[in-house]
């Protein structure tokens, strides 16, 4: 299995992403752009080594990767389909910039991904002072083609199976790292080759921290748990949250949390849609929390997009200002957090389409 290919899933376009980066240079004013962002170098060659900086020209696009590469980095530019296109050139430094830059005046950086001493010794090596750009790369990997949604899709595919898997054991006696270990060894054995990030299981009073550690502590009979996990698959990944009470959701409190928050999300999911402001989305899930009386206890934003990185654009927030565009995924996932008490949150990772959007992460939600 490469980059490139998956068998019995459509293969990534990224022989066609270097055109269309390059489509954005007058904009913002570079007439070449050297990529530091490895994810954002793995999305334009396929390459996924840990070192290595993309130079992208009108004319070029090179490779510039320590010898450890020397092999794997034009294997894997040669099964993404990009061999035509980008060069490899083995140092272990930036040097090779300076004649690569030889005709080019405006050479733009990743404001986001460039160390300062990077830019420094950039900024000797250029004629010209390098220029800051601020999410170039990351504006084309919003949406995605249908090799990254199959690979996305995959990936949900894969943590809903796991906690089909270990849901029996998610009763009082079992401790949150026991769950947290039991979900990421079900992903793995399910065929993920990483989980996308530390993985939430928060129970009773922590449930009310939204980014908990799994800690020691046994679950007991009427704790709220959250569990916030996802899968890595081929590179790309999942963002799913589940939420419930040990013992069965009963009528009191929990119960009411547990439903409150799902009719936020589903207010927010109603909205998801190609066209539809971002600030929407997250207005409806507030909104909804305000009539329960939990708007206060909705201390983060709804949504990011998801893909190669875990947290990618758009955000969705009361502050983004974008729209939803058909391609991209993005999560939903309100929350209320009450301190001393317990949490909830609700999160699925969704598609958007042009009339609405498709579940990827698809397990039950019973509140
Ligand atoms: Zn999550
Ligand atoms: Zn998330």
């Amino acid at each position: 299995m490469t980059n490139g290919t998956v068998d019995g899933l459509p293969p990534l376009a990224v022989a066609d992403r270097l055109d269309a980066l390059r489509a954005l240079f007058d904009d913002a004013g570079v007439d070449a752009l050297l990529v530091t962002g490895t994810t954002n170098v793995r999305y334009l060659t396929g390459f996924t080594g840990s070192a290595g900086n993309l130079w992208v020209d009108d004319r070029q696009a090179v490779l510039i990767t320590d010898g450890r590469y020397s092999e794997q980095a034009p294997t894997q530019i040669a099964d993404a389909g990009t061999a035509v296109d980008v060069e490899v050139f083995a140092s272990s430094d930036q040097s090779p910039v300076t004649a690569l830059a030889d005709g080019s005046t405006r050479i733009g950086l990743e404001a986001r991904s460039v160390t300062w001493s990077e830019q420094q010794r950039l900024a000797k090596l250029l004629d010209d002072d390098p220029v800051a750009t601020d999410g170039l790369v990351e504006a084309l990997r919003e949406v995605k083609d249908d090799g990254e949604v199959a690979r996305i899709t995959t990936a949900a595919a894969i943590a809903d199976r796991a906690l089909a898997e270990v849901q029996p054991t998610m009763v009082a006696g079992t401790t949150e790292a026991d769950l947290a270990l039991a979900l990421d060894h079900a992903m793995r054995t399910g065929g993920a080759s990483d989980r996308a990030f530390e993985t939430i299981v928060a129970a009773g009073p922590n449930s009310a921290l939204p980014h908990a550690r799994p800690g020691s502590r046994p679950l007991a009979d009427g704790d709220l748990v959250v569990c916030d996990f996802g899968a890595v698959f081929d590179g790309y990944r999942s963002d799913m949250t589940r939420s419930f009470r040990v013992g069965g959701s009963g009528s009191g409190r929990e119960a009411d949390l547990l439903s409150a928050v799902l009719d936020a999300q589903e207010a927010g999911l109603a909205l998801v849609a190609d066209g539809v402001p971002l600030a929407e989305v997250d207005a409806a899930c507030r909104t909804s929390l305000d009539a329960a009386g939990l708007g206060e206890a909705f201390i983060h934003g709804t949504g990011h997009g998801v893909g190669l990185d875990i947290h990618e654009a758009p955000a969705v927030s009361a502050t983004a200002t974008g729209t939803l565009r058909a391609g991209q995924v993005v999560t939903v996932e309100p929350g209320a957090y009450l301190g001393g008490f317990g949490g909830v949150r609700w999160e699925d990772t969704v598609l958007v389409t042009t009339d609405g959007h498709r579940a990827l992460t698809r397990s039950p939600k019973d509140p």
